[in-house]
């Protein structure tokens, strides 16, 4: 199996970068995330290499969606490099000015967001907001107005196509939960365009996550194209159009190792953006936004963790570990499939076929599924492309501390987040008189 950009094997050690797992493991204990700096800033810039060059025909920005990672040592590296950010809570909007991101560079996503996040949002000023119904539009005009500012608005419309990937992460059908239906955006745009409080500046877009090829992304953007002519043909302006985010990484199971590949999918936008703007607007530039989560994050992170006790069975053999769904609901969640790597190598002579699951009371709780490894209690292992939808799905299930987070900056170790301890997570609690 091919490990991500910058994990390795060194005479039979797995590293991150310069670092040995097994001496982050010494220091920090388990489970632990491991994220790799130098892995980070190579994703970004794919995005932002190929976004290069943009400014005469608009400019562009990577708004990174930060669900799938919020550590705000992340956050701030982004930022640092350029970035603006796609957030979906209040919450998410602290983290990103905490970090040192720029208001005028956030997008505000999400399918409910209450008056409270409107105002905050709006008080410091953020580049615009998704909005993904009528009656969120109504609201949000209510409370700029009582404000007395204007607040730039873009409309998410659901084009309707087909992402192909699993239920719980395509968004982008009439059924979803998310978006205006296609056939109701023209009059949603001539209901809000009309709202007091709100500048329709722009359209955007997201019809799923973990997508393996660009068909469904340029079918999306061909869809929205349409309605920007339609939309301008009405007088409404649209200054920028948000494809969302999507791109699928390599998990190293097989399925998808045969992934969109990031500059590619961009210049094929470029190329149907540009024949579009050049032939039907006189090469009128408009602004292209994206929203990348995983693909930023996804490879350059793995989880650590060790053997508790082995239970080998009659029908399967049980390898219980110091990490459970709590940590790493992906499995659980979606039936996802994450590499299993021993911090040592060991020679296939010695493997059985195990069921990597947690300590946590559920049948579901399963981190990996019949892998062929050599184990021994007390073995450090790591589940590998744990970058994304890791850590911010962690909860505290079974009263369980989320585990701590560390970057990796060449042959340097930073702690970035650290463990939680239990007394955190009843503090807030009070017994009754
Ligand atoms: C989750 C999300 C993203 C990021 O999706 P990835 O598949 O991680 O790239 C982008 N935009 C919106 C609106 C989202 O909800």
């Amino acid at each position: 199996m091919s490990l991500p950009p910058h994990f390795s094997y060194r005479a039979g050690h797995l590293f991150i970068e310069d670092v040995s797992v097994a001496s982050i493991a010494e220091r920090f204990g388990t489970p632990t995330y491991v994220y790799s700096r130098s892995a980070l800033l190579d994703a970004y810039r794919l995005y932002a290499d190929a976004l290069q060059g943009r400014t005469a025909r608009g400019g562009a920005l990577v708004c990174y969606a930060i669900k799938a990672n919020s550590n705000l040592a992340i956050l701030n590296l982004f930022a640092r490099a350029g970035a603006g950010f796609d957030i979906v809570s209040g919450g998410e909007l602290e983290r990103v000015l905490a970090a040192g991101g720029s208001p005028d560079k956030v997008i505000f996503s999400g399918v409910g967001k209450t008056r409270v996040e409107m105002r905050q949002a709006l008080k410091v000023g953020i580049g615009c907001f998704n909005i993904e119904s009528r009656s969120e539009a109504g609201q949000l005009s209510d409370v700029a107005t009582s404000m007395g500012v204007t607040a730039p608005v873009s409309l998410r419309i659901n084009p309707d196509v087909d992402a192909r990937t699993h239920p719980y992460i395509a968004t982008g059908l009439k059924e979803s939960k998310f978006g205006i239906a296609y056939a109701d955006a023209i009059q949603a745009y001539d209901e809000v365009s009309r709202l007091e409080g709100l500048s329709v500046i722009g359209i955007d877009c997201h019809i799923g996550s973990q997508l393996l090829d660009d068909g469904p992304l340029l079918d999306a953007l061909d869809k929205l194209i349409d309605l920007v002519d339609a939309l301008e043909a009405r007088g409404i302006a649209i200054a920028h159009l948000d494809l969302g985010g999507g791109v699928g990484i390599d998990y190293g199971d097989g399925d998808s190792s045969a992934t969109i590949d990031v500059s590619d999918y961009l210049h094929r936008v470029f190329d149907r953006v540009d024949r579009w703007r050049d032939r039907r607007h006189d090469g009128k530039p408009i602004k292209l936004l994206f929203e990348p989560g995983r693909s930023l994050v996804g490879n350059a992170g793995a989880l650590l963790m060790r053997t508790l006790v082995l239970k080998p069975g009659i029908t399967k053999n049980f390898a219980v570990v110091d990490a459970a769904m709590n940590d790493l609901l992906r499995p659980a969640l979606y039936d996802a499939w994450h590499a299993m790597v021993p911090a040592k190598e060991a020679s296939s002579a010695s493997m059985l076929t195990w069921e990597i699951v947690g300590p946590v009371c559920e049948s579901g709780d399963w981190l990996a599924r019949a892998r062929p490894l050599a184990l021994d209690e007390g073995d450090l292992i790591a589940a590998l492309s744990a970058g994304a939808y890791g850590m911010t799905m962690a909860s505290n299930y079974n009263t369980r501390p989320r585990a701590a987070e560390v970057v990796v900056d060449g042959s340097m170790v930073h702690g970035v987040r650290d463990r939680e301890e239990s007394r955190q997570l009843f503090a807030g609690e009070h017994l009754l008189p």
